[in-house]
């Protein structure tokens, strides 16, 4: 038996550091020159996606999580665990710290932490990203945020397209301009702003979070080798696991012609992040987000696309 592909209807956030790609090279529609993120699969408060077609027509991710738990086998828990955002820096994103699910629970009212993981789809020739940061001890941790000693504390590296990065929790981050990423991450919407550029928005700095970040971030930081991950990009027509962590696997698949997937996961999440096709018949192009659900068996693939997919 076949079930339905529910295919879903994205959310937007406007943001101080957002563009407009997502509009002009993801097809959506929605207007504005600051926007940031879509959130192409969300169950969450904040941004809860709806479904666009069949029978579950209009329902929320959410609602099928708690009202049609079969779609999604014998994943457990209370909030569809996974959210993926493609994001648009047009500027530098503030440098941020997510906590552990420890630190949330008990710190913001039973959220869960924030472990992300990054797939470069686009940028410059010259692009970095901040990824962890350079002090040796606590100690020193403090010393440089409380002295604003910015650039001796953050970890610049350089990244190209196709790279792709796990974050764990406690890892200080920032997305630099020109960088477009798409992020699967655990369902949490925690951020800790540890600097944000001294910048204004609506004429006022935006709130920074000093105390919970000195508390969640890791010292010392992890070492670069450990968090990026380059991507061989030469298979086609089959899942390719970029990483498998305690709360999500993720997998790059390259359609060129036909792929045949087995979904044999409790749910299996997929974005077209370039190119178009088919999944099973149904047209699907650049920025399309779907979810093949449990027992869905064999989907056919067809075209000339490039799928970022992930299960828990
Ligand atoms: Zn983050």
């Amino acid at each position: 038996m076949s079930k339905e592909i529910l295919f879903l209807e994205p959310v937007f956030t406007h943001n101080i550091w957002g563009g407009t790609k997502l509009r002009e090279e993801y097809n959506y529609n929605i207007e504005g020159d600051d926007i940031g993120e879509c959130w192409g699969v969300a169950a969450h408060d904040n941004g809860n996606c709806k479904i666009q077609n069949g029978s579950n027509a209009g329902k929320t991710l959410a609602e099928l999580w708690k009202d049609s738990h079969e779609l999604f086998g014998d994943a457990a828990g209370e909030r569809f665990p996974l959210l993926i955002k493609i994001i648009d820096a047009k500027d530098d994103l503030s440098i941020q710290v997510h906590p552990d699910d420890t630190y949330a629970a008990e710190h913001e009212n039973g959220s869960f932490g924030k472990m992300e993981c990054w797939y470069i789809l686009d940028c410059q020739n010259d692009s970095s990203l901040v990824i962890g940061h350079n002090a040796r001890d606590k100690k020193e941790l403090e010393d440089m945020i409380e002295n604003k000693r910015w650039s001796d504390l953050i970890r610049e590296i350089p990244v190209k397209k196709g790279d792709f990065i796990q974050i764990d929790p406690g890892t200080v981050h920032a997305i630099k301009g020109g960088i477009t990423i798409l992020e699967t991450q655990q369902n949490s919407d925690i951020t800790y702003r540890v600097y944000d550029y001294d910048r204004l928005s609506d004429g006022k700095p935006r709130q920074l979070h000093i105390k919970q970040s000195m508390d969640v971030i890791t010292v010392p930081a992890k070492p670069v080798a450990d968090s990026v991950i380059h991507v061989n990009d030469s298979a086609a027509n089959e899942l390719v696991k970029l990483i498998q962590c305690q709360y999500y696997q993720v997998f790059k698949l390259n359609v060129k012609g036909e792929a045949s997937i087995t979904q044999d996961y409790p749910f299996f999440i997929m974005s077209v992040v370039e190119g178009s096709g088919s999944v099973d018949g149904q047209p699907v192009k650049k920025g399309t987000h779907f979810i093949l659900p449990f027992g869905y068996g064999t989907a056919v693939f067809t075209g000339d696309m490039e799928i970022i997919a992930s299960t828990v």
